[in-house]
């Protein structure tokens, strides 16, 4: 028997270990069994509800939840979605700028290789003809 131990700090099961004891089993079909239960399942701890035909995925725990559970308050991301809140209240445009700021770098990077190009090809292009 696996026993799954929850730290009291979180109220979202532990998938990965669960997965990982789950996939011990050398038989294969146990394995799928056990993985096709522990993803169908809400990832609420000590709910069993199954989430196959409707799950609610919390994008910052990433898991599954059943209608009930759904909400980042009820099960435990609340201060997650705060921090959010409060980054997207303090920084609005933070993921622009930093597109903004990736797309200036490989501007850059190409500017840089452009150069060098140059420069070779101007260096071999003296070397042949000698110096002007
Ligand atoms: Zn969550
Ligand atoms: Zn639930």
């Amino acid at each position: 028997m696996a026993t799954i131990t929850v730290t009291d700090k979180s109220k979202v099961k532990n998938k990965e270990k669960d997965l990982k004891e789950a996939t011990t089993s050398k038989d294969l079909d146990e394995v799928l069994h056990n993985v096709k239960k522990i993803d169908n399942t809400c990832s609420f701890v000590k709910c069993k509800k199954r989430t196959n035909d409707f799950a609610i995925e919390c994008k910052y725990c990433k898991g599954r939840f059943c209608p009930t559970h759904g909400l980042p308050e009820i099960h435990g991301c609340g201060d997650a979605v705060r921090k959010d809140e409060k980054q997207r209240y303090l920084h609005p445009n933070t993921k622009l700028t930093e597109e903004k700021h990736s797309q200036a770098q490989t501007k850059l990077n190409m500017k840089l290789k452009q150069m060098q190009q140059e420069r070779k090809s101007k260096q071999g292009f003296t070397n042949k003809k000698g110096k002007q």
